[in-house]
Order: C-alpha cells, then structure tokens, then sequence
C-alpha cells in the first residue's frame, strides 16, 4: 500500500469537473450516513471545486474509528411498559440475574440480528411497537458497550434505518415475543443454560 502525505496529487474523477487533479490535505470526512465527522483526516480534495474525491486506504480506519466512538452508550427514553417487560424477561431467565443482565439479553438478540440468524425487516416490523403496549411515564435505559457491540449496533441501524430509542424497542418487542410471550421456549432454555454458564 502506498502511504499518502499531504500535498501529494493524483489525477481523478470528479462528478462536477470531470478529469481533474486531486491533492492530498487534512480533511474533516462527513461519516456515509452523515451522523457526524471524522476530524482531520487524509484525502483527496479536487482542485477545482474542493471537494473530497478520494479517500485512501489509510485513513479509511480513522473514519471507522470515529464512526465508532461517535456511537456512544446505547440510550433509550421509553415508555415504563417497555422496560417492564425487558425486566420481566430477565426474570424469566435468571430470578437473581442483576439489572446488568438487561444489556446482555439485548445484546444476545442484536447479536442474532447483526448476524443474519433473524431477518433485519422483522426488526423495522417490530420497531412500530404494535407487538408491545406502550404506556406508564418514560423511563431512561443507558448501556456502555463494548468496541464490538457498539459495532454491531451501528451495523444493525444502519441496515434497518432505526434510531437508538427504535432499535431498543424494536429489541424489546422481540424478547416480549421470544420469552415473555413464550412462543419460543427453546429460545428461553438456551438463555437459562447460558446465563448458569455465565454465573460459573
Ligand atoms: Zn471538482
């Protein structure tokens, strides 16, 4: 790979000039998604109309690196009935597991979303809460997440085009059908099973 410095050039194609050339400068990068900006990072700048043009492989793991801390904690304003029902499911599967175990259930099924195991529209479907009632005062859920999690979060959103507050309770309205619901009683077994080998 051919690392870059700044004031490097190199001819490319731009949407509005056509064949021009590009130098190499530091950069604010908006993410795709436009959540945000990756600070000062290499690219391209078309020498006409100064727009990014290129980005090189090199700065290509600073954007993800910002994009990433950008996530955040994963954060959730939602109807009491929602998190009552998140608890109730904890309870199902642990009666001593600790409000921790809340992020770990939700995490288990954003994990089988990110992963193909459960199809991303039924998520979309669920988001629309008609699986779950809404009501009581709003109450706030925060959860700190790992490198990888915050990943697969950002993974599954922009995939399904939620926001945060959709995704836990489109989350939310699978577990009350998986576990609360008991529709899938394996699904539940599994989770016991798992959460003994946890507390090993
Ligand atoms: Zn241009």
């Amino acid at each position: 790979m051919k690392i870059l410095h700044q004031g490097d050039t190199e001819p490319a194609l731009c949407d509005l000039d056509g064949r021009v050339t590009v130098t190499y400068r530091y950069r604010d990068v908006p993410f795709s998604d436009g959540s945000g900006m990756a600070r000062n990072v290499l690219a391209g700048i078309c020498d006409v109309c100064s727009e990014v043009l290129l980005v090189p492989p090199q700065s290509v793991p600073a954007i993800a690196a910002s994009r990433r801390r950008s996530t955040g904690p994963l954060e959730a304003s939602l109807p009491a009935s929602y998190v009552d029902t998140l608890d109730a499911a904890v309870s199902l599967v642990d009666t001593e597991a600790s409000k921790e175990f809340r992020k770990r259930l939700l995490m288990y099924y954003l994990h089988r979303y990110a992963r193909g195991d459960e199809a991303m529209a039924e998520l979309v479907g669920l988001a629309g809460g008609a699986e779950q009632s809404a009501s009581g005062p709003n109450r706030r859920l925060s959860f700190k997440l790992s490198e990888q999690a915050n990943a697969n979060v950002d993974y599954v959103m922009n995939e399904t085009g939620l926001s945060k507050t959709q995704l836990v309770k489109a989350l939310i309205g699978k577990i009350a059908a998986d576990l609360v619901r008991r529709t899938k009683a394996r699904r539940l077994q599994e989770l016991i099973a798992l959460c003994e080998v946890m507390k090993a």
